[in-house]
């Protein structure tokens, strides 16, 4: 089992730590750990955030851990030095199209909620982000006006294959859940997703053991914090996906506690292969003061194991093992508790 290990940039190499930690308990035979620099660390490392030898391993390994990347003194750099031009590149590189993110209420922290505790605890969901297309990857430029004005523009686009990839992974989500599929467009203003809503309808005649609803992303955004236990599966382009899902997680309780799976076609003897992170970022803030919450990442360890080596009884054992920890009061400062990331690492692994 190759495991590349692009810890990144910020609170990364600390969260990594802990989740490595995870991994090394279960005492796995055949792991080969295989790490590389991303980000910002990509940058002073090697000259660049994505570094050939950085895509090398990548395309050796079976899977790909991923901290975080984002440095504040890489923000004046031209656009293709920057440090999310990593896990970009990389999602790019390794045609990782689906974005799976799970939102799932863990007992005892419905308080937490940035929503009523009553509604909070019906939270149990899937969002799927398209991850390879939209508006991210357009064209896009600041030019000068005929009257000297300068303006910026980028172009939203999607293909009718893009769509229809990201269709049979929601749809098959949906299937393995409670059967329910909402896409979530603007296809009333924009004609990208007036096609995004013909592709779902089509692929949605494969799949008549699902419920397929479409919303409005303004009503989606709403309807996500009024009634969010309505949500099964959500299907999304990539930005609108990008902003859902940070939502969802202040819904859920916590950014620290979230993670995330960017799977694609590609099948390893093991499984599918993919790139696992947890949904927040660098965290410059709290970078290198040991208050971060490594639960997210050790959570992307978890779906890991599922998805990309069928590990499923580990993956359970770490999820049970963090959700053990939540239920005992362990809380990190997003919690708005004080333990810190060992702290944390170690009561984990002290339940595992
Ligand atoms: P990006 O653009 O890379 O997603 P961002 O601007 O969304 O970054 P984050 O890095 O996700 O920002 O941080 C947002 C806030 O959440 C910050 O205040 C940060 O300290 C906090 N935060 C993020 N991750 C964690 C964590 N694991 N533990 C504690 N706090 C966190
Ligand atoms: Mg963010």
């Amino acid at each position: 089992m190759k495991i590349a290990v692009f810890a990144g940039d910020g609170i990364g190499p600390e969260i990594m730590h802990e989740a490595l930690r995870v991994l090394d308990a279960l005492a796995l035979p055949d792991v080969t750990l295989m790490e590389g620099y991303v980000g910002g660390a990509g940058y002073r490392k090697l000259g660049h955030p994505l570094h050939a030898d950085t895509i090398r391993i990548a395309h050796e390994a079976d899977a790909i851990l991923f901290g975080a990347v984002g440095d504040f003194e890489c923000d004046n750099l031209e656009r293709h030095l920057r440090p999310e031009q990593a896990i970009l590149g990389l999602r790019r590189e390794l045609t990782l199209f689906a974005n799976l993110r799970p939102a799932t209420m863990f007992a005892g922290l419905e308080e937490m909620s940035a929503l009523r505790p009553e509604v909070a605890g019906k939270i149990d969901m899937l969002i799927v982000r398209e991850l390879n297309g939209d508006v991210y990857f357009g064209e896009k430029g600041i030019r000068t006006l005929d009257d000297g004005r300068r303006q910026g523009w980028d172009l939203m686009s999607y293909a009718e294959d893009e769509v229809r990839r990201i269709a049979h992974v929601a749809f098959r989500a949906a299937q393995g859940r409670k059967g329910r599929l909402c896409s979530v467009d603007k296809s009333n203003v924009l004609e990208t997703f007036q096609l995004w809503r013909d592709v779902m309808i089509e692929v949605g005649a494969e799949y008549p053991d699902v419920a397929l609803s479409h919303m409005y992303v303004d009503n989606a955004a709403m309807q996500l914090v009024r009634d969010p236990g309505q949500f099964d599966v959500i299907v999304t382009g990539n930005m609108f996906g990008d902003i859902l899902s940070d939502q969802a997680s202040m819904c859920v309780g916590s950014i620290g506690l979230l993670a995330s799976a960017a799977l694609g076609e590609t099948q390893t003897q093991y499984g599918t292969k993919g790139l696992f992170e947890p949904i927040h970022g660098s965290a410059p803030d709290i970078a290198g003061q040991g208050k971060a919450n490594p639960m997210a990442m050790i959570l992307s360890l978890a779906i890991m194991l599922r998805h990309s080596f069928g590990l499923e009884a580990e993956a359970v054992r770490i999820e049970a093992a963090v959700a053990q920890a939540l239920a005992d009061g362990i809380r990190g400062g997003d919690l708005g508790g004080t333990a810190g990331t060992a702290e944390i690492g170690d009561a984990v692994l002290a339940r595992l």
